[in-house]
């Protein structure tokens, strides 16, 4: 009150508006420094007067976040400031409206036909904002990750968290879909770290034409330059790489200064990752950084409906809540363990009853995945196609043989985690990139192909019985 009151000699409208700096400041102090530059910095008091405040919102994702999460607050101090009520306009600098369900729901493919550009083939086409689940544990997470892609370069890098399994890849492809839907004709770049020391260590060292010079400037071109966005997933593989992490340092500079937008994801916090030359750390803390955490029960459910109906099958709440009640370290074994649930369901023919879910997910917590290795996946996938092993490991390429090989390649991925580099060498000396490209496949097939969906399902159940 006492500010408000010495401010009353200024002009009328100054003094309406310093109503609104006041708010803002008494609440700055309860909220992290990143809330403070995500969410209320981006908004502009664009008038106060008459028993209205006029609000400009850089879009209306913005504008909504903001008004339930922040303007209720703002709002009770400036009206005890004041002592009067207000009523709320806002106005928008992207007037854009937000995707309409049905279009959010149209595959990339059709999605694509109606921009006019083609969809990113590194982006996983479920891994959109419309199947992520936000709960409490992404809340925030998941706000920036809006934010991101709906205002590229807002904040920048952002630096997503979090433990194996807890959707840190899935924000970073929503938002190349998103920023692709928003700009088709824009070049979004997305690969694991990875991905980037193999293709950098390869064209250091050299390849069989052109040599290493003309390598590594198309290299640099494709990532200093080319990109309009770049998401990076699982930035700890780049611990304790020197010459790779020198060149994603100069990667990220070239993209920061040119304003593009980078998305970096890890499984540890910059400050935990061991080998991490200084500078990037201190990098990595230019933009903002989020933490994903494990989800609640509530949310674990909520999921486990979202995945079901994808799969087009209904879960009754009582079998939801049993499957989320004992599977609670991430989000991936939950969906193991609903796809292992109705693969069982459907191979036996039987209904989904809470006993059945029961079972599943006893058997499952029963066995002990850990000690999986390469090799048993190799005999496992050959056993269940019907293939010798010695021919899963082989050179030869028919489809019998290739296509169980490339799903061994992807369970051994998922399953093990395992190096590109190293599968390959586990499954006969294979390239790194066959592998990769096999991992790739299989994943993109995953989304269209249900027979291929149950045989990796059925594999992946067998794979847990034997350990
Ligand atoms: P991470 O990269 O953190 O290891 P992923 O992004 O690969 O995890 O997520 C693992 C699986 O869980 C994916 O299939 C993803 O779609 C799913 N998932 C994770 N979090 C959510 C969520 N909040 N809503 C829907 N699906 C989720
Ligand atoms: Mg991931």
């Amino acid at each position: 009150m006492r500010e408000y009151c010495d401010s009353a000699v200024l002009n009328p409208v100054e003094n309406m508006i310093e109503l609104w700096a006041l708010a803002l400041r008494s609440i700055e102090a309860s909220l992290g420094g990143d809330q403070w530059e995500l969410w209320l910095r981006p908004i502009e008091c664009v008038s106060v007067g008459e028993g209205r405040i006029r609000l400009k919102a850089p879009n209306r994702y913005h504008q909504e976040w903001f008004a339930d999460n922040y303007l209720p607050t703002i709002l009770q101090d400036m009206e005890a400031r004041a002592q009067q009520r207000f009523a709320v306009e806002f106005e928008l600098d992207d007037p854009e409206p937000p995707v309409s369900s049905t279009q959010a729901r149209a595959p990339a493919a059709a999605r694509a036909a109606e921009t006019g550009g083609s969809p990113p083939a590194s982006l996983n086409s479920r891994y959109t904002f419309e199947a992520f689940v936000v709960g409490p544990n992404n809340h925030f997470t998941h706000g920036a990750a809006r934010r991101v892609a709906s205002e590229p370069g807002s904040m920048n890098p952002l630096f997503i968290h979090g433990g194996v399994g807890l959707g840190k890849t899935h924000l970073l492809h929503a938002v190349g879909w998103e920023i692709w839907r928003r700009h088709p004709d824009w070049r979004i770049v997305c690969l694991s770290s990875e991905q980037f020391v193999i293709e950098f260590i390869g064209a250091m060292t050299g390849g069989r034409r052109g040599g290493s010079v003309a390598l590594m400037e198309r290299f640099r071109a494709r990532y200093r330059e080319e990109p309009d966005v770049l998401l990076i997933d699982d930035v700890q593989f780049l611990s304790n790489k020197d010459s790779s992490q020198d060149e994603f340092f100069h990667t990220f500079n070239a993209l920061h200064l040119a304003h593009k937008q980078i998305v970096l994801t890890c499984d540890k916090l910059p400050s935990e990752l061991p080998g991490l030359e200084e500078r990037i750390r201190s990098r990595f803390a230019w933009g903002v950084t989020t933490t994903i955490d494990i989800p609640d029960l509530e949310t674990r459910a909520a999921i486990l409906k979202r995945k079901a109906l994808q799969e087009r099958f209904v879960l009754p709440d009582d079998v939801a809540q049993i499957i989320a009640r004992h599977v609670t370290s991430n989000v991936r074994e939950l969906e193991g363990a609903l796809l292992r649930l109705i693969a069982r369901a459907s191979i036996e023919g039987r209904v989904v009853t809470p006993a059945l879910a029961e079972d599943t997910v006893r058997s499952l917590l029963a066995s002990a995945p850990a000690s999986l290795t390469i090799e048993t996946i190799l005999r496992e996938v050959a056993g269940y196609y019907g293939v010798r092993l010695h021919d899963l490991k082989g050179p030869k390429r028919h489809r019998a043989v290739s296509r169980p090989r490339m799903v061994a390649m992807y369970l051994a991925r998922r399953l093990t985690g395992t190096s590109f580099p190293e599968i390959g060498s586990r499954v006969g000396g294979k390239d790194h990139s066959t592998v990769i490209s096999a991992v790739k496949k299989i994943e993109h097939l995953l989304a269209t192909d249900a027979a291929l969906r149950d045989e990796v399902a059925a594999l992946e159940s067998l794979l847990q019985r034997r350990h």
